[in-house]
């Protein structure tokens, strides 16, 4: 499995370095590297593809571009579909996809499918000297590192659950947006209001 916890980066750059030697995309860094408050704090935190089991980004694009393999890996855009229309970069709760102009395409993490579908860590992965970015087994997160793992967010009224695990304190989705609106729509055509499950 294939976890992020930001809270353990230091902003070294590594990941974003290693993520531009992958083999599939030489020489272009997909990893983002945000700095949350430079006035506030030093934290930094890494963001990748969080490989969505229904994931949006497929969802809102047009052109089928958007193919999500047999497990679970959400993969990058395919050139001779893909129209650049952005939608995907608009569409994703994480803020991931990036539409790269000189292609006019869009381009995103893949999780080095070509290395963890043969058991290697993804790039990123393999050079996190904090282990922020850290790809195991369960048994051996829960044997080398304390907190919990969670895959289940919140985006206001979107439950999202993810391939890629994040570490938190406590059990239980990640309310991402805080808390969701108590405003009830006119209707609900897409079953978009709380559910029961929610409270
Ligand atoms: S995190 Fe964003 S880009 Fe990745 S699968 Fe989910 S919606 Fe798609
Ligand atoms: S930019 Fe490409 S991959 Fe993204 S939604 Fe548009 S056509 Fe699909």
């Amino acid at each position: 499995m294939f976890v992020i916890d930001q809270s353990r980066c230091i902003g070294c750059e590594a990941c974003v370095q290693a993520c531009g030697e992958c083999g599939t995309h030489r020489g272009t860094s997909l990893i983002h590297l945000d700095v949350i408050d430079r006035a506030a704090t030093t934290q930094t935190a890494p963001m990748v593809c969080m490989h969505c089991e229904d994931p949006t980004c497929a969802e809102v694009c047009p052109a089928d571009a958007i193919k999500q393999n047999e497990d679970g890996v959400v993969q990058s855009s395919l050139k001779p579909r893909c129209i650049g229309c952005s939608n995907c970069v608009y569409g994703c709760p994480f803020g991931v996809p990036k539409y790269m102009s000189a292609l006019d395409q869009m381009m995103k993490c893949d999780m080095c499918y070509d290395r963890t579908s043969v058991g290697l860590a993804p790039m990123c992965a393999s050079v996190c000297p904090s282990q922020a970015l850290w790809f195991g087994t369960r048994e051996r997160f829960e044997a080398t590192r304390t907190g919990t793992l969670v895959n289940d967010w919140w985006f206001g009224n979107q439950q999202v659950t993810t391939k890629v695990h994040t570490v938190a304190a406590e059990p239980g989705a990640v309310d991402v947006t805080g808390t969701p609106t108590t405003a009830h729509w006119l209707d609900d055509p897409f079953g978009l209001e709380p559910s029961e499950a929610r409270s």
